[in-house]
């Protein structure tokens, strides 16, 4: 798909995201607040949904795994110990002509994505040219351009590698240059310096002036995790190796928070840190890294939209990291990252608090900090993926069209519509009463408005899975039709099959088994 296509398809997305209830720019009837969202009826079941399914993939379906919500505030010397105050940067740069702010480090990634994807293109063209006779791998280690293209990525992506690792802004800023980027407003390579900027949300608490201290908006959930970390081993009688899970809002001073709900400076983070041997955490990485992508290809995301991204920079406390990439409209970007945080944290917490967080380990007889290993998803860039991924323009066999959003069914915001064909002949009772048989189980949804086209046009744009139609053969023999959203066929069932079908359709288990 063409840059212009998919950024309409991007725009098509957000406006029916609107308009169906999804998401709604925050403080509206004000102008709305920049990068702020509201989520309305249908997404919060969306988001709801999405987040119990995680949270049940996690402490369910894992002994050794316990929840945990901890407080947003925190003492501010969490901060401290876990380098937040000193290294919790972006680099930042402005174009002296559009006035528009950029983040180095993405400026640059972009631009280093563009030169893959001249190669792509490349090898693509070379393949409608020779047809069946093409060879891909061969093309790209013999074709001139390519090996050209290939050398410049390399060499570029070392000094990028080294110029983040050495925190050299003038070199971010030579790289930015040499790579003859523009900005996408004014078109200008006319750049400032790059400067870091510190990403917490700082306020004051106490009452009074002389009793104010500065405290922060955590940035992630994760801190609230480590510093509890004793109490919830010893509270729940875990033995190492064993996890602590937590759903939670965080907040980020983001530089350039665009792109809807991708990036955002209020967000939710469904995080979970496993506490394992010293030693062991590569193992342990391995086995998270594989564990979670199983988790998103369970939403339905096909292979190909999903992948593995090693990171280029290692955070201050990793010893290892990767992103697990969706592909976007506007192209793959990061949804998870999952990280080996080795002892930095706890090791940092007891040093600072001076508190021993150790964990006595009975099988060796020996005290010590544990590693950690991190997975750490966006709540709302899985909503994002999901709606993403869901949705879909369709030109139908009679010429007509219609938008459906293919959400898988244990994830829809309502389950099942129920709809009497029309009002009389006592059709509106009979709907109504197996509404209220099935709401117990279900999230329902009643209609009798309208023909009954358009209640079906309107429950596939919600994404829906199963309308059910009471017409005047229900009255004669209890059968009703269900329709499936995806195929749009229809099927004859008894009302009391009902609850078994859809239980067995909308079954949560299927993608993780
Ligand atoms: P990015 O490189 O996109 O800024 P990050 O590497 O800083 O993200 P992490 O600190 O690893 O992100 O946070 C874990 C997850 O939290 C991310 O994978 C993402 O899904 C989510 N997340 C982080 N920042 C934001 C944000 N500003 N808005 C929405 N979600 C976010």
């Amino acid at each position: 798909m063409s840059k212009e296509n998919t950024q309409n398809l991007f725009q098509e997305i957000i406006s029916h995201c609107k308009e169906y209830g999804f998401v709604f720019p925050s403080s509206e009837i004000y102008d709305g607040l920049s990068a702020v969202y509201d989520y309305g009826p249908y997404g919060v079941e969306l988001k709801k949904n999405i987040q119990e399914y995680w949270w049940k993939a996690m402490t369910q379906l894992h002994e050794n795994i316990v929840g945990l919500d901890a407080a947003i505030f925190m003492h501010p010397k969490t901060w401290k110990a876990s380098g937040h105050i000193d290294a919790f940067m972006d680099p930042l740069i402005d174009n002296k002509d559009s006035k528009r702010r950029y983040r180095a480090d993405v400026l640059i990634e972009d631009a280093l994505a563009k030169i893959e994807d001249k190669i792509e293109k490349e090898a693509e063209k070379a393949q409608k040219k020779f047809g069946d006779a093409f060879d891909k791998e061969k093309f790209l280690a013999t074709n001139p351009n390519v090996i050209r293209s290939k050398e410049k990525l390399v060499a570029f992506e070392t000094r990028f590698k080294k110029a983040l690792e050495d925190n050299n802004l003038e070199e971010l800023k030579q790289i930015i240059v040499d790579l003859e980027i523009a900005c996408e407003v004014s078109g200008s390579k006319n750049w400032t310096e790059v400067r870091q900027f510190n990403l917490m949300f700082s306020t004051e608490v106490g009452s009074l002036a002389e009793d104010s201290s500065t405290i922060y908006l955590r940035p992630e959930t994760a801190q609230g995790i480590f510093v509890n970390f004793l109490q919830v081993q010893k509270t729940s009688r875990k033995k190492i190796p064993f996890g602590i899970a937590q759903v939670g809002k965080a907040f980020r001073n983001e530089i350039v928070a665009r792109q809807f709900i991708f990036r955002t400076r209020e967000f939710e983070q469904m995080e979970m840190q496993f506490f394992v041997r010293p030693g062991t955490q590569k193992e342990w990485y391995d086995t998270w890294k594989e564990a979670r992508m199983k988790w998103h290809r369970s939403l339905g995301f096909a292979q190909e939209s999903l992948k593995f991204f090693d990171h280029i920079k290692l955070a201050h406390y990793a010893d290892a990291a990767v992103d697990i990439q969706f592909n976007f409209p506007f192209g793959f970007k990061e949804i998870e990252g999952i990280h080996s945080r080795t002892d930095f944290d706890l090791k940092n917490h007891q040093e600072f608090s001076g508190k021993k967080l150790q964990y006595f380990d009975p099988e060796t007889n020996e005290s010590y900090i544990p590693y950690v290993v991190e997975t750490s998803v966006g709540l709302n860039r899985t909503i994002l993926a999901v709606l993403c991924n869901a949705y879909k323009n369709e030109k139908l066999e009679d010429g007509s069209e219609r938008v459906v959003l293919s959400i898988p069914p244990f994830l829809a915001p309502v389950q099942i519509a129920v709809f009497p064909l029309m009002k009389k002949d006592g059709l509106g009772e009979k709907a109504y009463e197996v509404f209220n048989s099935l709401k117990w189980d279900f999230k329902c949804f009643y209609e009798e408005k309208d023909n009954i086209g358009k209640r079906y046009r309107r429950q596939d744009a919600l994404g829906t899975p199963y309308c059910i139609t009471i017409d005047h053969q229900t009255l004669e023999d209890n059968t009703v039709t269900i329709r499936e959203r995806d195929t749009m066929q229809q099927e004859r069932i008894s009302i009391e099959k009902l609850k078994e079908v859809v239980s067995e359709k909308v079954d949560w288990r299927k993608g993780l088994r």
